[in-house]
């Protein structure tokens, strides 16, 4: 039997990371960067407004009160997008809203709310108005002011998110929502990144009937690829589910070459353990040579199968076809394996430890993942009960895997051990 760790390297170093290439924002979701970006422009590219209210000169309405309020003069106003530059007269105010270019000479925004102006006319638009010019929308008469506001209230200053020159986001940075908001506001339509990879599921065999059809004896519900397929999915990539196949080594065979030509990744469960010509997909992918069958030390999960197909090198892992084996074979090696493809570290992060409530016991000479509850503020794990690798009901109520180490044959209440919190 070969080590849990020593498969695992040999997937990680067969591994490439796929090609960067220009993605464009639409695409990059869920891409990792291959090239740092800094920013070309300062953001905010301009001096603008934070709130909706009204530009004016700071030392004004240095005496502004409640009892004792400024009335100040409108001259027009600015809205968000405006382009003409406009310049404040001392003694005087321009309207102006949230993002609209800051009057030239005014040092501070006094929010709509401090003044006696109708909030509904100054923070939507001023349709009552007759067809108002872009820049210069006359609001007529004044406007009076009730607080003093220091110099550069509710002002967002030139470059106060970011300089031109800083790193928005270093290569290798996974492009979630927010960093996607940053390339788009930082003006970059397309990046250099590495796309999603594209998984392809594929699951086998002769009982396997679709969820939501009716049952015949001795069949079951194909539930693999559906959870694979989702798992794929949550680590960042692009899964298509193939429609299952029948223990037939030929249709096996013709299926997985045919989907290795397009995908990034493939995934087979079933089909892997020991039971000769039952077990179609070892049948047929001995016969390329390039992918190996073995089986590692570890419970559940022992039957695993790697290797590289067709011109394209295409990785394939085949995972054993009980639902909490491919599910604990998924975690442990195809995560890594998609990590590889995104270029980032293999692992995401270091197991967290956690005490057991009760003893386990293991196999000796293999690593176990057991499904338990982790009571993460209590640092407390607990197995449930259903540990067959085809009791996916009690996966189901999992949030962790416990790591029991190939050398323990049980763990005592109270000892410490390794946890993989499942997402
Ligand atoms: P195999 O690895 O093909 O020998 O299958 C081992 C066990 O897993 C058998 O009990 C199968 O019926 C079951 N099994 C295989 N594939 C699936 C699947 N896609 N969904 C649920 N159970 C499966
Ligand atoms: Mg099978």
């Amino acid at each position: 039997m070969q080590s849990v760790d020593s498969y695992l390297s040999e997937i990680v170093a067969a591994i490439a990371p796929l090609p960067p290439a220009e993605l464009s924002l639409t695409d990059a979701e869920g891409a990792v960067l291959a090239a740092d970006v800094t920013a070309a422009w300062p953001l905010p590219g301009f001096d603008n407004s934070a709130m909706d209210g009204y530009a004016v000169l700071a030392a004004d309405v240095a005496t502004a009160s409640p009892d004792a309020p400024v009335t100040l003069p409108v001259d027009g106003e600015v809205a968000a997008g405006d382009s003409t530059a406009r310049t404040l007269t001392a003694g005087r105010c321009i309207k102006i809203m949230t993002g609209a270019l800051l009057p030239v000479g005014a040092d501070a925004v006094i929010p709509v709310e401090w003044t006696d102006a109708d909030v509904s006319q100054a923070a939507g638009s001023n349709d009552s108005q007759a067809t108002p010019g872009p820049a210069d929308r006359p609001v007529a008469g004044t406007v009076r002011i009730y607080q003093s506001a220091e110099a550069g209230h509710a002002i967002r200053r030139t470059g106060d998110d970011a300089s031109p020159g800083d790193l928005l986001l270093p290569a290798g940075a996974y492009l979630g929502p927010a960093q996607i908001g940053i390339l788009a506001a930082a003006g970059h339509g397309a990046v250099q990144a590495r796309r999603r990879p594209r998984v392809t599921v594929i699951s086998t065999g002769n009982e396997l009937a679709e969820p939501g059809q009716p049952l015949t004896p001795g069949r079951i519900w194909d539930s693999n690829s559906y959870m694979l397929a989702a798992a794929a999915r949550q680590a960042g990539c692009d899964t298509t589910r193939h429609p299952t196949l029948r223990d037939d080594p030929e249709t096996v065979l013709a299926a997985i070459e045919r989907a290795a030509a397009d995908a990034d990744l493939l995934i087979t469960s079933g089909g892997v353990s020991m039971g000769g010509e039952h077990d179609v997909v070892k049948a047929a992918l001995t016969r390329l040579g390039s992918v190996t069958f073995r089986k590692v030390a570890m419970q559940p999960g022992m039957p695993q199968g790697f290797g590289l197909l067709g011109r394209s090198a295409t990785p394939i892992l085949t995972l054993p076809g009980n639902p909490v084996s491919a599910f604990v074979s998924f975690r442990i090696f195809v995560t890594p394996a998609i990590r590889v493809l995104q270029d980032l570290p293999a692992q995401r992060e270091a197991p967290r430890q956690a005490r057991l409530s009760e003893p386990v016991r293991s196999p000796e000479g293999r690593r176990s993942f057991m499904r338990g509850t982790l009571d993460r503020r209590a640092g407390v794990v607990t197995p449930l009960t259903g540990q067959g690798s085809h009791q996916i009901a009690s996966l189901a109520k999992a949030n962790a895997l416990i790591v029991v180490p190939e050398a323990a044959t049980q763990l005592a209440a109270g000892e410490l051990v390794d946890v993989l919190e499942l997402p």
